[in-house]
Formats: C-alpha cells, structure tokens, sequence
C-alpha cells in the first residue's frame, strides 16, 4: 500500500494537466520504513525525453541526485516516481517496467484524459534484481495534509 499525502497526490495529478499533452515526471518523497511507503510531498522533474515527449519519460540524473540530497536534509528518502499518461489508461507499459530499477518502490501513473487528470494508480516495483523484477498493484491510500498555518 502507498500512503500519500492529499496534497502531494493533487499535486502530481495537476502536473500532469499543466504538461499535457505531454508526459510528466517527478519523485516521491518520504519515507521507506520496511513494506510501507508514506509520501509525504514531491518534487517535479522536467522531462527530457524531447525526441517522443507524449509517451516517454526521462528525469535527469544530475536532477535527482540533487532532489536526492534535498530530501535527505529534511530527514526524507525517495519512495517512488510518477508520471502521466496523456490520453492512456493508468496502467504500466512494457517500456515503463523495463525503466524501472528501484526495486521496493512505487511507481505511480496518473491518466490524463483531453487534459483533465483521470484514474491514479500505483505499482511497486517487486523482485531482486533486473531478472525478475515485476510491478505489483498497490493500494493508494491519501492522508489529510498537515493544515496550513492560521493566516493572521
Ligand atoms: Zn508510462
């Protein structure tokens, strides 16, 4: 199951309206205790897959290494990724599994349909290595963001 926060799941479905009708991509950030995967925010990447933009994704590694330290400041680890599927159903392509190298994370596709954020879903990336590695369905579970400071 992932837990992710109602703010951080809005804001990776806004992003893949605001990208359509191109993919977007980003990271989960928080935390990784054993099985469970708690998101608390996320970080968005740009996409630089320029040769087919509507149906693949790239985020750039010096880009997540520097997410990756970010997060590590503020006591966080990557979970998972995210990205759209503009006009497609929110399920993994073949391509999407053969990209996907961090075993015990979540992978979360968000459906945009005519621009308009669709069904979400959610695969953990199972197995041991790149032999066997497979994507499992998850359980999205959203918790209430923490409530913004009064406004004076
Ligand atoms: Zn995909």
């Amino acid at each position: 199951m992932l837990s992710i926060s109602q703010s951080a799941l809005d804001g990776l479905r806004r992003h893949g309206e605001e990208t359509y009708p191109n993919e977007c991509c980003g990271v989960l950030l928080g935390k990784l205790e054993g099985e469970e995967r708690r998101v608390s925010s996320v970080a968005r990447c740009g996409n630089t897959r320029s040769d087919s933009p509507q149906n693949r994704y790239n985020i750039d590694p010096k880009e997540l290494i520097r997410i990756q330290r970010q997060a590590r400041e503020r006591g966080e680890d990557v979970v998972g990724f995210y990205h759209s599927h503009p006009d497609h159903a929110a399920r993994w392509s073949t391509t999407d599994l053969a990209e996907a190298h961090w075993i015990g994370c979540s992978y979360v596709i968000t459906a945009i349909e005519g621009g308009l954020a669709g069904r979400t879903c959610s695969f953990a990336l199972g197995g041991t290595g790149e032999e066997d590695k497979c994507f499992l369905d998850e359980e999205i579970e959203p918790f209430p963001s923490a409530a913004p400071p009064e406004s004076r």
